[in-house]
């Protein structure tokens, strides 16, 4: 880990490589040319799982594929799971890790806005130390993180949260492994018929994954009622900017958040016990 961090504060450019599913295809089309490749593969403890009594720490090279098949994520840890279990094509998750997914920040991908609506804290290494942030603070833009030089992700912390909430990852894409056109990322707790938490997250529409705590309000205390999730849908898409492009036009993902939302809460509510 010293090694790795030197290298990364002494050369300039000098970039991790994780799975290498993104950086080398990004090298191959001639987007990126990094001066140096620091390799995390040998760096053990990037690659353990620990479980605690309030959470799960898992390391930055734990693969997608290792994700999908924890069943220690289970409740609201669901989210991620799923998330991991469904996004692109098995090839993908052999090969791309938790760290390479965060530090990449890709918004139209399915990990970050699962991460942001599990509530995951992210600790990174440094030449000063170790620092430990929530998710949220580490996506800054497209393709753009708060990492600043010499740091790399080394491990993500995932709380165990409410008990008997229970997570959900919904996505809506064109063919089964392509890019999610939006994804609905959410974390809902119950009590009786009544919502006691909800925290959802929106991916592909916007530069970083969209949380708004005023839509979870407007969940939260209510039976969920048409009206209601309408309403949170409606918040949500309003402050969603999202982009035309292959996957859907702007108008069109404005469209499908209130009803992918709708979905998303009634299959996310049939798992939970209040
Ligand atoms: C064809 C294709 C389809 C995909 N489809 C989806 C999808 O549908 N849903 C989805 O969620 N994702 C998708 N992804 C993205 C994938 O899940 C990973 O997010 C991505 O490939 C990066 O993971 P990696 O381990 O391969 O990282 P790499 O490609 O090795 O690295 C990516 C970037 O992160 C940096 N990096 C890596 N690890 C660290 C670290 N520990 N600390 C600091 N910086 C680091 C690298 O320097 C590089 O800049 C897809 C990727 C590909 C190539």
């Amino acid at each position: 880990m010293e090694e790795g961090v030197s290298l990364l504060t002494a050369t300039e450019g000098a970039r991790c490589l994780a799975g290498g599913a993104s950086l080398v295809a990004m090298m191959h089309a001639g987007q990126l040319s990094p001066v140096m490749l620091v390799s995390l593969h040998r760096i053990q403890e990037l690659s353990a799982i620990t479980r605690t009594e309030d959470g799960l720490w898992l390391g930055a090279m734990v693969r997608h594929r290792a994700v999908a098949a924890n069943a220690h994520l289970d409740g609201a840890l669901e989210v991620v799971r799923s998330a991991a279990e469904q996004l692109a094509h098995p090839a993908i998750r052999n090969m791309a890790t938790l760290g390479g997914s965060v530090a990449l920040a890709d918004p139209c991908t399915d990990l970050p806005g699962a991460l942001v609506a599990a509530s995951a804290r992210v600790e990174i290494a440094g030449p000063g130390g170790r620092r430990l942030i929530p998710v949220e603070q580490l996506f800054v833009d497209r393709f753009r993180t708060s990492l600043a030089r010499g740091e790399l992700v080394t491990r993500l912390f995932l709380p165990r949260g409410t008990p008997g909430a229970v997570g959900h990852h919904l996505r809506f894409s064109r063919v089964s492994g392509d890019y999610p056109t939006v994804s609905i990322s959410l974390v809902l707790a119950m009590r009786g018929d009544t919502c006691l938490e909800a925290r959802v997250a929106v991916g592909s529409c916007g530069p970083v994954p969209l949380h708004l705590a005023e839509a979870d309000q407007r969940l939260v205390g209510t039976r969920l009622g048409e009206r209601e999730v309408a309403e949170a849908g409606r918040l949500l898409a309003q402050a969603a900017a999202p982009l035309d492009d292959v996957r859907g036009s702007a108008e069109y993902r404005r469209l499908l958040i209130p009803r992918l939302l709708g979905r998303a809460l009634s299959l996310a509510r049939e798992h939970t016990h209040g």
